[in-house]
């Protein structure tokens, strides 16, 4: 087992250019740019819970990091570095091999050194540890949100939703829309440009990746920032062609996985963000506004400007 636990860390073993230390030694070393702080989040994914047993392996590679990286964007942090620890019911080399080129693949798109790990024999679960920087005091924290603000979503949420209902047989999709589902699923996207210019142009005063569901997402910024919020349906897209627009709303609302960002700003920074669209290529949607009030509340403006009834607000992995 030892001889076969080595051959899966040759796959792992990569220059580290960006770091004091980096693996072979008890520790790796990390230093810091000066006068940052560090933003350090972990995510684990369970075969049979968070992706199927059968998933593509270099999908998966560049998923397991991503997921991660999405928490720093959502932060304004820049990525600098990763661990990864994974249970393996076998060393299969070639499906080690490809999940090695998803993740370096992520790795070298966002610039992060892996610098450490583990490996052990048992059912398949992935575990990443991403560390990034940025300047002390200027992180997009879920408490900064302001009475008043617009709330913001970007990129398309509801595709990944859209392509676990149709690999469930919930719905049907044609080919090209199928094709781009599966994408914002398999290899999500995580927004680091969108968090750094957010953060560095002072544009947002709240923000968080949307990995439970927009909905979900949304209560944890306005329970930690002691706000209500009204969502605006209308703003968002329509349902894609040949999609029930009942399946479409709860994708939208409550589907996880899609891992945009969702943040809010002064209604002074409409054209920044506006601009900042342009320049990132990037669609940013205003989507809401937030208000005084209980806690966490939230309504929901459906297409004809009347309250939509919710019935779930996001994935829940226990549920
Ligand atoms: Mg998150």
């Amino acid at each position: 087992m030892a001889g076969e636990f080595d051959l899966i860390r040759r796959h792992f073993a990569r220059a580290t250019p960006a770091t004091t230390l980096g693996p072979g030694d008890d520790c790796a070393l990390l230093t810091p740019s000066p006068g940052q702080t560090l933003a350090v989040t972990t995510d684990m994914l369970v075969a049979g819970v968070h992706f199927a047993p059968d998933a593509d392996p270099e999908g998966l590679g560049w998923k397991t990091l991503a997921v991660n990286v999405s928490d720093l964007a959502a932060m304004g942090a820049k990525p600098r570095w990763a661990l990864l620890a994974g249970a393996l019911p076998n060393a299969d080399d070639d499906w080690i091999g490809a999940f090695a080129r998803g993740f370096f693949a992520c790795a070298a798109r966002y610039q992060l050194d892996l610098v450490g790990g583990d490996t052990t024999r048992g059912p398949l679960t992935l575990s990443v540890t991403a560390i990034g920087e940025l300047p002390a005091g200027l992180a997009l924290r879920r408490d900064g949100a302001r009475e008043g603000d617009d709330l913001w979503i970007s990129g398309t949420p509801g595709l990944a939703a859209l392509a676990l209902a149709a690999r469930q047989g919930r719905t049907t999709l044609p080919a090209t829309l199928r094709s781009a589902c599966d994408t914002a699923l398999d290899t999500p996207t995580p927004r680091v440009e969108l968090g750094l210019a957010l953060r560095e142009e002072h544009l947002a005063h709240a923000a968080i990746d949307v990995s439970d569901g927009l909905l979900a997402d949304l209560t944890h910024i306005l329970v930690r920032s002691a706000l209500a919020a009204e969502v605006d349906l209308g703003e968002l897209a329509p349902a894609p062609e040949g999609v029930a627009s009942a399946l479409w709303h709860d994708c939208l609302l409550a589907g996880g996985d899609d891992y945009e960002l969702l943040f809010t700003a002064p209604s002074a920074h409409r054209q920044a963000i506006a601009a900042l669209a342009k320049r990132l290529a990037l669609p940013l949607t205003r989507c809401g506004r937030l208000h005084a009030g209980t806690p966490g509340a939230l309504s929901v403006r459906n297409r004809n400007g009347d309250p939509l009834t919710l019935t779930r607000r996001g994935y829940d992995h226990f549920g």
